[in-house]
């Protein structure tokens, strides 16, 4: 591959690092819009390098899939070809990721480069988002959270021996989850940071409740900002090529249940119950509510912000909107509720100063 331009390199690395496909394509549909807080961001996604010296069951960079082509970016070139794009104002962001080449220091030190040339040579303040290789010194990783705006280290797999049966050589106890626990004190020391991370899921055997017990556990122990669930797809020329792909609903249903645990204080085990996996005809918190109907109805004039946001059907919005109402005057019929969305699943769990208009068939 050394006969590629530079362009042509970020191009396919940008590709290559949304697991996607392996022609050749246009650097502009390499760029995807991620959500932010102020709305859709437009980042380049990009890879240092397609070398690996890790052989992942699941992966299309793993060290023994001949296919895949082995590219490297010098810091310098891939610096200029993001500032280029982002002086064109094509893109806001960069979010940095690589297969580990060499060893995961060297690898993370050409990251940073990459980044400090950006931040430097170019005056770049934007947005960075930089993996962070779980065998990188501590001394590397905290020049890693200093350049960027977000560092991320990969669970990929919610318990040890499931990683270690598809990642030989990876360790959550010994290498990830120490990494996260560094990480997470370095984001305390620098405001405006965060640390997120992704796990796969349906590769194998992992259950819901594994998964959502890690997130759990990185929310509340370890601080991190999100959990983000990759599906498994199969890759062609790897171990794991027969193994069907992750359901569109499983990862659904994850979503809404790692949300209600971050946003909404509900447990792993609230939203499981004795089940090892999420309804997937049912969101989770209608699927709670379910299993415990002596819990409802609930009176939405006397309950409190964290129990309105527990009630099916409302969600942080609507419950700061019920209660600005109700400061106003008591919430006696579902009138008093116009303009407030799902109403008719509300009311299947609440009264109005005692009434119950809930019953099933009635159209709002
Ligand atoms: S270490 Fe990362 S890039 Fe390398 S094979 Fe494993 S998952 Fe793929």
């Amino acid at each position: 591959m050394r006969d590629l331009s530079t362009e042509r390199k970020i191009r396919l690395l940008s590709k290559l690092a949304s697991f996607e496909r392996e022609r050749e394509p246009d650097l502009e549909s390499c760029i995807y819009e991620a959500k932010s807080g102020k709305g859709k961001v437009p980042l380049l996604k990009v890879l240092q390098a397609t070398y690996c010296e890790k052989n992942c069951d699941y992966c299309v960079f793993r060290r023994d899939r001949e296919k895949t082509p082995r590219i490297y970016v010098e810091p310098e070139d891939l610096a200029r070809g993001f500032y280029e794009l982002y002086r064109k104002g094509k893109v806001r962001g960069l979010f940095l990721s690589s297969g580990i080449f060499l060893s995961p220091e060297i690898t993370m030190e050409k990251m940073i480069e990459t980044v400090s040339i950006l931040r430097k040579k170019y005056g770049y303040e934007g947005y960075v988002h930089l993996k962070v290789m779980p065998g990188a010194s501590l001394q590397t990783v905290e020049e890693a959270v200093k350049l960027s705006d977000r560092v991320s280290v990969n669970v990929e797999a919610p318990t040890e021996n499931h990683l270690r049966s598809i990642a030989r050589g990876k360790s959550l106890k010994e290498d990830i989850i120490p990494k996260i626990r560094e990480i997470s004190k370095l984001v305390e020391r620098f405001p405006g940071k965060d640390q997120t991370t992704q796990v796969m899921v349906g590769a194998g055997k992992d259950t819901d409740r594994e998964l959502l017990k890690l997130a759990e556990f990185l929310y509340r122990r370890l601080g991190v900002k999100r959990v983000y669930y990759s599906p498994f797809r199969p890759v062609k020329g790897t171990p794991m090529e027969n193994l069907p792909p992750c359901p569109k609903e499983r990862e659904v249903r994850l979503y809404q249940a790692d949300y209600l645990i971050r946003e909404c204080g509900f447990s792993a085990e609230e939203l499981l119950g004795s089940e090892d996996f999420l309804r997937l005809d049912k969101d989770p918190k209608e699927a709670w509510a379910d299993r415990n109907p002596h819990l409802f109805p609930v009176e939405i004039n006397r309950a409190d912000y964290e129990l309105l946001i527990r009630i099916p059907g409302i969600g942080k919005r609507t419950a700061r909107e019920i209660i600005k109402r109700r400061l106003r005057s008591a919430i006696r019929k579902p009138e008093d509720l116009k303009g407030i969305r799902n109403l008719n699943k509300i009311l299947r769990y609440v009264t109005l100063m005692g009434r119950y208009y809930g019953h099933a068939g009635e159209d709002r």
